[in-house]
Formats: C-alpha cells, structure tokens, sequence
C-alpha cells in the first residue's frame, strides 16, 4: 500500500473500532443492559474494537510484548496474579472481571504498562 493508502486503511479501522466502542455503549445504558443478551452482545463488540485496535492500530513491538504478557497470564490459574513486565522486568498485576471478562493489567513502574480489555 502506499503511505496514502496505508493512511485511509487506519482511518478507517479506527472509525470501525469508535462505531463498535460507541454501539457497545448504547446497549450499555438500554434499560434492559442487564439482561444477558445485551451484555454478551456490548463484551463482544468491544472485543471486537480492542482486537481492530491489536491487529492493525499498534506497532508490531506492542503486538509482540502485549502478546508476551498475555501467554504468561494465560499460563497461571485464577483470576488475577502477577507475572514479570516485559517492559522493565517489574512486577505486573493483572485481573480478570469475573463479571464481564474484561482484563486489566498495571506494571508496578510508574509510566510503564497499563491497560483495560
Ligand atoms: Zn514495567
């Protein structure tokens, strides 16, 4: 692709990753958000936005060192833990939400990773 194309092919994930942000918020405030159907439907589509996001917004490096902590959580037990940050080879906590799935993460060092999916 050339920069030109490379440029509309970005713009156009990310307006498809902010309509699958934005689609997930309007079943978060429905009145029936608390059924299960709307909340598998909203987990999803973020799922969706943050794999558009993985996939073709980040830099290859982030690719491979988000990659790496999340082979290293994926191999513990539980929902939440430490495993050592690729970054600066601190300590990094990590949690998974036993109600929607979603997985935090925050490096011990002040600055370094830190993430919400
Ligand atoms: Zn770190």
């Amino acid at each position: 692709m050339t920069p030109r194309e490379q440029a509309a092919f970005k713009a156009g994930i990310e307006v498809a990753q902010q309509m699958a942000l934005t689609a997930a918020v309007t079943l978060e405030v429905r009145d029936d958000a608390r059924e299960l159907r709307q909340q598998a439907a909203a987990a999803a589509l973020q799922g969706f936005a943050a794999g558009l996001k993985i996939a073709f917004l980040e830099p290859p490096a982030d690719q491979t060192r988000m990659r790496r902590v999340f082979e290293a959580i994926s191999a513990q037990d539980g929902d939440s833990g430490t495993v050592e940050c690729p970054e600066c080879k601190g300590r990094l906590s990590w949690a998974r939400d036993s109600f929607n799935g979603h997985l935090h993460g925050q490096c011990e060092t002040d600055g370094c990773l830190r993430w919400m999916q």
